[in-house]
């Protein structure tokens, strides 16, 4: 069976509301736009895969540029060859286009997703096989002006079944402890906190509010400081408790070494958009863990497609993973999916899909809805 075609279909899809994060650019989004592409073959099949256009410290991603990248120089690179050559093709793009992770990303997944059709089984088959029934998953929580307004959409989330509350802070550091305080107070100790800072604070800022929020016991504060800080990092970890997490940092399997080399962290947020697809999320995952550091499965709000690839990944993974949310924007954040039946959560938990590939069949009117390319 060999490669015949590329497809790639942009879409912009409409979040529910302003999604806002301490980013110093777009700090306030009304949409995502991601890009589902799919891999034809001569006999019919084809795989799909998803990644997204997604712009702040570390990702500087346009539709138009990774469409340009998939379709000018990945797809001659790739025809012909048989989708069971994921390491030669995978090979190829990366001397292509040097670190083109978030382009990288859409082929990797949707190859796992051609091969498994092809061999009739799941992704997590082909990773090495199932080492959990379901994955534990939380909710994130964006900033909004009103603390009621986020402590309500928690609540919400709680009454479904998750007990993993991440708030995203980072914009007004006494607005933050402010909402530390009243999210423990309403909440004890039936729920894990957690925090991301998207890189929007410097070093004296970070360490006066990480002391603070030492009083409201976080299993985990992320990204404090601009990605390149990785000196400042090291220096916060030493002087509080509460570990801390790097996301807007690691990009590739180097960016983590640096990460561990530097004890900048002790916890890292992959995505399989930032991060390369499975193909290098995994490895990012294996040297997370020879590095003594925790793995939190996390995404930028993606569709179904995008987080099924996640849940494969942490299906077929043997070791600890950390309670991730990278599901979020399925349930309650983005106002739409795109595939026919979406990954089924109940309960803080992620059933693992049982079809063949990444197990999700596109749902083809909602893509010719939110398609911005026609
Ligand atoms: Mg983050």
């Amino acid at each position: 069976m060999k490669i015949t075609k590329i497809e790639t279909i942009p879409l912009r899809l409409p979040f529910l509301d302003p999604f806002t994060i301490a980013s110093p650019s777009d700090r306030s989004r009304d949409y995502v736009d991601t890009l589902i592409i799919k891999i034809h073959t001569d006999e019919g099949l084809f795989g799909i895969g998803e990644t997204q256009a997604w712009r702040r410290q570390g990702s500087g991603e346009h539709l138009p540029n990774l469409v340009k990248i998939i379709k000018d120089i990945f797809e001659p690179l790739i025809l012909g060859k048989s989708p069971f050559q994921i390491n030669q093709i995978m090979g190829m793009c990366e001397a292509a286009v040097y670190h083109s992770l978030y382009a990288q990303a859409a082929i990797g997944d949707a190859l796992y997703d051609l091969q498994g059709k092809i061999l009739g089984m799941p992704v997590y088959q082909l990773l090495g096989g199932k080492c959990r029934d379901h994955i534990d998953v939380g909710i994130c929580v964006p900033i909004f002006k009103d603390s009621k307004i986020m402590l309500d959409k928690a609540d919400a989330f709680f009454d479904k079944g998750y007990k993993h509350i991440r708030i995203k802070i980072g914009i007004d550091p006494e607005e933050d402890v402010r909402n530390a305080e009243i999210f423990r107070k309403h909440f004890g100790d039936k729920v894990t906190l957690r925090a991301d800072a998207n890189a929007g604070l410097h070093y004296t800022e970070a360490l006066r509010l990480l002391k603070k929020l030492e009083d409201y016991d976080f299993d985990m504060i992320e990204q404090l400081l601009p990605l390149w800080d990785l000196e400042g990092m090291a220096d916060l970890a030493r002087h509080v408790c509460t570990p801390l997490s790097v996301d807007e940092s690691v990009s590739t399997p180097e960016s983590l070494l640096d990460v561990i080399k530097s004890r900048a962290a002790s916890i890292v947020q992959t995505k399989t958009g930032k991060n390369g697809g499975i193909f290098y999320t995994r490895k990012l995952w294996d040297l997370a863990t020879t590095g003594c550091m925790s793995i939190f499965p996390g995404n930028h709000p993606t569709t179904s497609v995008g987080c099924a690839a996640v849940t494969h990944l942490a299906a077929s993974w043997p070791g600890h993973i950390m309670v991730g949310d990278y599901q979020n924007a399925i349930d309650g954040v983005l106002a739409t999916d795109i595939v026919k039946e979406p990954l089924h959560i109940h309960d803080g938990m992620i059933d693992i899909p049982e079809g063949d590939g990444l197990g999700m069949e596109l749902d083809e009117d909602k893509l010719k809805l939110y398609r911005v390319d026609e």
